[in-house]
């Protein structure tokens, strides 16, 4: 047994995912049968000693039947209307499922920004931190009737992963219809299902895996492997199984059965803000650096100054994530701008002192700035 299965198995603090099609179909929305059989064996993991928090999709795809909609919407607020239906339709079906063993689930619904934002993800730490510590079962999804495109984490792997950073899990198990990962198109006769991968290095070898039944989800394999990567890469065993074999799935046995692909932490784990930075947000726009800033920035790991900046691209405002490129093109930094993108033209290229009072401050701070490479 590898030392990943070991540590999935061990873990006091799992963080479970489970994809829309795993509790749904297109025409009855919740599959009551599916859901009971997951929360027994998220109930049983409990009882074993874990905290276990569940990020579940399904909101939309439950919204569907009631809505009489014959399949996923792609408009943003057909999809929202769905979700403020069926989200409440998913609360309720956890609520009834986990009474059957007396447990208290409570319900977080998150946005991009509840990441980005050092507040916000200060906030949401502390609410689920409190929520484990009072026994209760959070049952986490994004909040999809509120988030627009730009703000969207999109999929549930990739917040499965934001969330297994922010409360610290042990493990990540992401449960959906496919069985894991493959070396090779797993429909050709000879295709092997790869039990332990080191993320990412790994994975350029990996083809996708089974391609997924129903269209009821977003994610596909491609925003499944970035997720186990982003956990990895942060220091947290990633499982990635069929959510038919939860109950192999969330096994504590240290020789249970070896079901779907486990990917080894090839990291460290990060500070929150610079795994948020790297990780929740897309830039809204970006800042282009002169070589003094850049190696300022990143050498010296200093806040970036006015004076530095040649030029500014894109439409954010202050708060926003915007990349840092150096002179050659190449993105060297992200960070939450300070400003927004319309003031900076009248600023850039001047020193502190030569800008008014209310102006003198860093374009991005250093604690808000992570280097890359
Ligand atoms: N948040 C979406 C929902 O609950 C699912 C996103 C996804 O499929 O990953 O319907």
């Amino acid at each position: 047994m590898s030392s990943t299965r070991r540590a999935l198995a061990a873990a006091r603090r799992v963080v479970v995912k489970v994809g829309s099609s795993s509790l749904t179909s297109l025409d009855g929305g919740i599959d009551p049968l599916r859901l009971d059989a997951l929360v027994d064996a998220l109930a049983r993991r409990r009882a074993r000693g874990s905290q276990v928090v569940l990020v579940s999709s399904g909101a939309i795809a439950a919204g569907l039947a009631p809505l009489g909609l014959a399949k996923r919407p792609t408009d943003l607020a057909t999809q929202q209307a769905a979700a403020a239906v069926g989200q409440l339709l998913l609360a309720h079906a956890y609520e009834a499922s986990f009474t059957r063993y007396g447990q208290t689930v409570g319900q977080v619904l998150l946005t991009a920004d509840d990441m980005i934002r050092r507040a916000h993800y200060r906030n949401a730490q502390r609410t689920l931190e409190r929520l484990l510590g009072l026994d209760v079962l959070p049952v986490v999804n994004e909040n999809d009737t509120v988030a627009t495109e730009e703000i969207r984490v999109g999929d549930n792997d990739r917040l499965a992963a934001l969330v297994a950073h922010l409360v610290g899990a042990d493990a990540l198990v992401l449960l959906s219809d496919v069985d894991g990962l493959y070396d090779g198109d797993p429909r050709k006769a000879g295709s092997q299902l790869l039990a332990d991968v080191d993320a990412p290095s790994d994975l350029d070898v990996v083809r996708i895996a089974k391609p997924a039944s129903r269209s009821l989800g977003t994610g596909g394999m491609a925003t499944k492997i970035t997720a186990a990567g982003m956990a990895a890469a942060a220091g947290i065993p990633v499982l990635l199984a069929s959510a038919a074999d939860v109950d192999d799935a969330l096994d504590t046995a240290a020789e249970g059965p070896k079901i779907g692909t486990a990917f080894r932490p090839s990291g460290r784990r990060m500070g929150a803000r610079r795994f948020w930075l790297l990780n929740a947000a897309d830039a809204q726009g970006r800042l282009e650096l002169d070589a003094g800033a850049v190696a300022a920035v990143v050498g010296r790991r200093r806040s970036l100054l006015a004076a530095g900046i040649r030029g500014v691209a894109g439409d954010f405002v202050a708060g926003d994530v915007v990349d840092l490129v150096g002179p050659d093109g190449a993105v060297v930094a992200r960070g939450v701008v300070g400003f927004d993108a319309a003031e900076l033209p009248a600023l850039i290229g001047r020193r502190s002192r030569d800008l008014p009072v209310e102006q003198r401050r860093e374009v991005v701070h250093a604690d808000d700035l992570v280097a890359l490479g």
